[in-house]
């Protein structure tokens, strides 16, 4: 007899977008004629840099001629985009990542999902309240987490992000080996210095510990103090794995591309106390799982360095940025207290309601979606999350009809 993973059904039922796909459906049946204007999921709406298409196109062409054609290319990704990668993302801001420690891959999602079959199963993972939900789901099928009561999992640490500590969590107070952090956040927009982050690091030296550092925003810092990958601090290289992705910086959520960083250094122990290379893990699971990302798409990829590229990129977060902005002194302007939209492309608004309800009203009393706080985690109650992806003109007539509201 087949028998299920169990794990799977400790899983929460109702998946946060699904419940908010269903309300919406049903306003949508409801308002036939009424424009609705969705400042929720976080997905791109501009189309891809012009550098990139060109190289896109380029690359297709190739595979259309014998003599430039390319079957298989290396799993860990060519090494054309990895040294790019390496030099512009990394050295050119002091920090020392070299190309063969990354890994190219058509998704971060996939890749914060997948790392952590490359540990053991009893170890104590840390993840933060709010949270991108990948991180937790991801352990609750592996079986890490125990069952879900009231909105938690037993077995997992919680790192609360609250108005009282900046949304940066504190470092936990009982031990954990398996930290998942990310900034720009994503659900809040919230940064965190080069300080916060040299805690963190040296924190998880302290305790053998493994930081996983989501960075699929950075794109979107300005500020030029803030910290652009965990490399960046003195002691990472020993202690964190970075996620990175095109899909927010070059428009790539149809498209597919990302990466993992895995420096040398990094160690796991087994049971017996014997040191293990995490790349050595990584790059087994990898090359065993996975067959690289397609040639086109990653010559789309590399364009993101070039000098129109960059240009390009930066123009596209920027328009990002100033939508943004507006979301923040719109409800800045009615009194509401916000966090992120500086340096990132969401806007995690205090509502000072229950998010639900304040979700409800949005959508019922002006045809506007934002997400829910309190679907990413108890600490997001009383919260919304609005997103910086729409068009300008949509983004000026949703606020205009939230300032008719509130
Ligand atoms: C969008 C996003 C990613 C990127 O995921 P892809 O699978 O590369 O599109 C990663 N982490 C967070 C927190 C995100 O919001």
């Amino acid at each position: 007899m087949i028998r299920v993973n169990e794990n799977y059904q400790k899983l929460k039922a109702s998946y946060l977008f699904a419940d908010i796909a269903k309300r919406v459906n049903a306003w949508v049946a409801a308002h036939p004629d009424q424009k609705l204007i969705r400042l929720g999921i976080g997905d791109v709406t501009e189309p891809l840099p012009p550098a990139c298409v060109a190289a896109f196109h380029a690359g297709v062409d190739e595979m259309a001629k014998r003599e430039t054609f390319k079957g298989y290319g290396p799993e860990q990704g060519y090494a054309f985009l990895r040294e790019l990668i390496a030099q512009h993302d990394f050295k050119a801001r002091g920090a020392q990542i070299d190309a063969d420690e990354i890994f190219i891959s058509d998704s971060s999602k996939c890749d914060v999902g997948n790392i952590q079959e490359i540990f053991a199963n009893d170890i104590r993972v840390a993840i933060p309240d709010p949270v991108y939900p990948v991180y937790v789901d991801s352990n609750v099928m592996a079986g890490r987490t125990g069952a879900n009561e009231d909105n938690r999992y037993a077995n997992l640490v919680y790192l609360e992000s609250t108005a009282a500590n900046g949304y940066v969590p504190a470092l936990p107070t009982q031990p954990v080996d398996l930290i998942y952090l990310c900034f720009p956040n994503n659900p809040t927009g919230a940064t965190a210095t080069k300080a916060q982050l040299q805690a963190w690091v040296d924190y998880a030296r302290a305790h053998k510990a493994l930081i996983v550092f989501d960075a699929a925003y950075v794109a979107f810092v300005r500020d030029p103090q803030l910290p652009q990958s965990i490399y960046e601090i003195p002691g990472a290289r020993e202690c964190a794995i970075e996620f990175r992705s095109f899909s927010k910086n070059a428009g790539f959520t149809g498209t597919r591309c990302a990466f993992i960083v895995v420096p040398k250094e990094l160690k796991v122990w087994d049971t017996a106390g014997r040191e293990h290379s995490v790349h050595a893990l990584w790059n087994r699971r990898h090359t065993t799982k996975f067959n690289g990302v397609s040639y086109p798409v990653q010559k789309a990829a590399a364009a993101v360095y070039t000098p129109e590229g960059q240009a390009q990129v930066k123009a596209l977060t920027d328009f990002y940025l100033g939508n943004a902005q507006l979301v923040r002194d719109a409800f800045t302007a009615r009194g509401l207290q916000c966090v992120g939209g500086e340096n990132a492309p969401y806007i995690w608004v205090n509502v000072g309601r229950d998010s639900w309800e304040f979700f409800d009203l949005l959508l019922n009393q002006a045809g506007v979606v934002c997400t829910p706080g309190a679907g990413f985690g108890r600490c997001g109650q009383g919260y919304v999350r609005f997103s910086a992806f729409n068009s300008r003109a949509n983004v000026e007539e949703a606020l205009a009809r939230v300032a008719k509201l509130l």
